[in-house]
């Protein structure tokens, strides 16, 4: 199991340096969960300092798709990796909705990161208005194609998929146990079509979307669900603890 937080654009190096000190205390007696933070880039080396040697990880929330190159205001994965980090999270929604992010971009994206021997925690999810129209399926094998495309069978030990309805992130309204179930399904039917079923069966899918402390425990105890990619509930020290204790709790 995988509990990731996403600090999205909260956290400064000077934050960040008090919260993994107190997470990591907080966490020492956590076995049996991969607890993993993904704080902003500026406070990258920060949290790999005071986490090093922990049990937590640490994800940057993108990565360009060169090693370098003229492309102001992007970090690639080469830079991710020198200074510690453990991965990085592509394809993120907001990512998608506002920063004009593309199957296409989020595929090279994800290749340039696996070659820079790094983790991938790829996201995807549909809309409100597709699942309305009944596209869910669609979107996610479309997102999906473009995602697996990009990774390797040999490759595919590092790559968690994070399921997302963009309805669910940062509104509080979490999808149920069962269409959370009913999509990772979907996405292990993908997997298994793609790779052998050893490597189908490890790649990790983590739900995301309003995860917190009331609702992780029927979430994580579905079947097809091997984590939570948390947001708002990861920039505070209890919540984000109670989750992965949870987490814990589950799979021991
Ligand atoms: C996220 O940022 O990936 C997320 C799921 O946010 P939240 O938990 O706040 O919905």
């Amino acid at each position: 199991v995988l509990i990731a937080g996403n600090w999205k654009m909260y956290k400064g190096p000077e934050e960040t340096v008090s919260f993994c000190a107190a997470l990591a205390a907080r966490l020492a007696d956590v076995e049996g969960v991969d607890v993993a933070v993904c704080p902003p880039f500026t406070s990258l080396a920060e949290a790999v300092r005071l986490l090093d040697g922990t049990n937590v990880a640490v994800y940057a929330q993108n990565a360009h798709w060169e090693r370098e190159g003229a492309f102001t205001g992007e970090v690639s994965p080469t830079m991710v990796a020198e200074v510690g980090a453990d991965g990085a999270v592509i394809g993120h929604s907001e990512r998608r909705q506002h920063f004009c992010e593309t199957d296409e971009t989020v595929a090279k994206r994800i290749r340039c990161v696996l070659d820079s021997d790094l983790r991938v925690i790829a996201c995807l999810g549909e809309t409100e208005e597709e699942r309305e129209q009944e596209l869910t399926e669609a979107v996610l094998s479309r997102q999906a194609d473009a995602v697996i495309g990009a990774v390797d069978q040999d490759a595919a030990e590092r790559l968690t998929i994070a399921y997302e309805p963009v309805w669910a992130i940062g509104t509080g309204k979490n999808a149920t146990p069962k269409q959370a179930q009913d999509a990772h399904a979907f996405l292990r039917g993908l997997l298994v079509d793609r790779y052998d079923r050893a490597t189908a069966g490890a790649v990790r899918l983590v739900y995301g979307g309003s995860v917190k402390p009331e609702n992780a425990a029927e979430l994580l105890s579905q079947d097809d669900v091997d984590g939570a990619l948390v947001g708002g509930a990861s920039l505070e020290l209890e919540s984000f603890a109670a989750i992965c204790e949870t987490a814990a709790g589950i799979r021991s």
